[in-house]
């Protein structure tokens, strides 16, 4: 069994799943954005939701589950469906266990949240409604660790980085401090994945802070996988939500000595290819005049030998649009260039489509459409009807 990394056609929007190479397969979900029009059978929109059940477990009581779900940041665009799709409370509240097995809710073994990210958008945003519902489980779960110190399947949580003012020193247990390594999924050490967490920084002084705020600050992680238990290379997948400009130059300015922290095999280009994560400038108002920013490009720009990178978007068309933006895509395309490398977009195909890639010992390897089925025995044994 190898590891594989799923990236759903939602627009512009993040829905990534990561399963890995061990015999459970577990799974990482990293943002979801399953839209209305994605639930309704009578429109084009893909079934992202009916896509994504039939690449999960399910437990001894029936229930689909992943092993962990990451926000990235709390936009709409990365947490759309959450509420409807996913349990959040109790497990003993579980209310779905009479339901079809696709209608089920999605249990969620361990939250992975970043309050800092919380603290910086509460400020010049209001959340939408499945933030908030989101916000309300990372309370129920912390609230539940600050009790009894322990936590089981659906209960347990991480915090991707300390907050401010001490305001998580209580629960360093449950903190992964930003640019600390880990290779932990719900409780368990796994030998075939690790993460190193990039962002979000500590806070800074305030003139700073608004900048990241306003440069969309997300949890980055560059992860790397084992292709199987045989395997001793290990692959690497930077994701980084909807970070801008300012945050990949500081992220340059702090590791341009030690480039190979942002080396990746599969690059998710952030902000849905947005010019913004490269650029101070406008595309819109300055179009070919516009000026790449090198530090953010060379913190991107550390593609391994026949690297993929994928944009989560809309159809990248040659236009004023940002994001997607075909300048962006346009300097990509030259990251990946000496490296032979490839770009992919969710939303350039015929009709937008689910793009899954396989980890190889030598990088990830996309595999034929038709072919990205759910590799787990229970995937395999749900219905057919409605596949695509
Ligand atoms: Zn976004």
């Amino acid at each position: 069994m190898s590891a594989k990394i799923t990236f759903f056609p939602v627009d512009n929007g993040d829905m990534t799943l990561v399963r890995l190479a061990d015999t459970r397969v577990t799974t990482l979900l990293i943002d979801t954005n399953i839209r209305v029009a994605a639930d309704d059978k009578a429109d084009a929109t893909p079934d992202v939701a009916l896509e994504l059940r039939k690449r999960l477990q399910y437990d001894e009581k029936g229930r689909p589950f992943v092993d962990a779900f990451l926000l990235s940041h709390p936009d709409k665009d990365h947490c759309t469906g959450l509420a409807k799709h996913f349990w959040l409370g109790a497990l003993e509240d579980y209310p779905d266990d009479d339901l079809d097995k696709h209608d089920k809710r999605i249990v969620i073994r361990e939250l992975w949240s970043s309050p800092m990210v919380f603290r910086r958008r509460s400020k010049n945003h209001t959340l939408c409604a499945d933030a908030v519902a989101f916000n309300k489980e990372v309370h129920r779960r912390i609230n539940l660790w600050r009790t009894f110190r322990s936590a089981g399947n659906g209960d347990r949580i991480k915090i991707m980085g300390e907050d401010e003012n001490g305001k998580t020193d209580d629960i360093l247990a449950i903190v992964i401090k930003t640019g600390q390594k880990f290779s932990e999924i719900n409780g368990e050490y796994s030998s075939l994945f690790s993460a190193h967490l990039l962002a979000p920084a500590p806070r800074q002084e305030d003139e700073l802070e608004e900048l990241l705020s306003k440069n969309h600050s997300s949890v980055i992680m560059n992860i790397e996988l084992l292709a199987s238990i045989f395997s001793s290379k290990r692959v690497r997948f930077l994701t980084g939500g909807d970070a801008e400009v300012a945050i990949w130059k500081r992220l340059w300015e702090k590791y341009q000595y030690t480039p190979d922290v942002l080396e990746y095999d599969l690059l998710q280009t952030p902000h849905h290819c947005s010019w913004h994560s490269l650029s101070f400038d406008s595309w819109s108002t300055y179009g070919e005049e516009v000026e790449v920013c090198q530090e953010a490009r060379n913190a991107l720009g550390q593609a391994r030998p026949g690297a993929t990178i994928v944009a989560s978007s809309k159809k990248i068309l040659d236009n004023e649009d940002n994001p997607p933006c075909i300048r962006a895509k346009r300097e990509y395309l030259s990251i990946l260039k000496p490296v032979d490398g490839i770009f992919h977009c969710v939303g350039d195909g015929k009709r937008p489509e689910t793009i899954e890639f396989e980890v190889s010992s030598t990088g990830v390897s996309k595999i034929p459409a038709g072919l990205a089925v759910g590799a787990s025995a229970a995937a395999a044994a749900a219905p057919r009807a409605g596949r695509k």
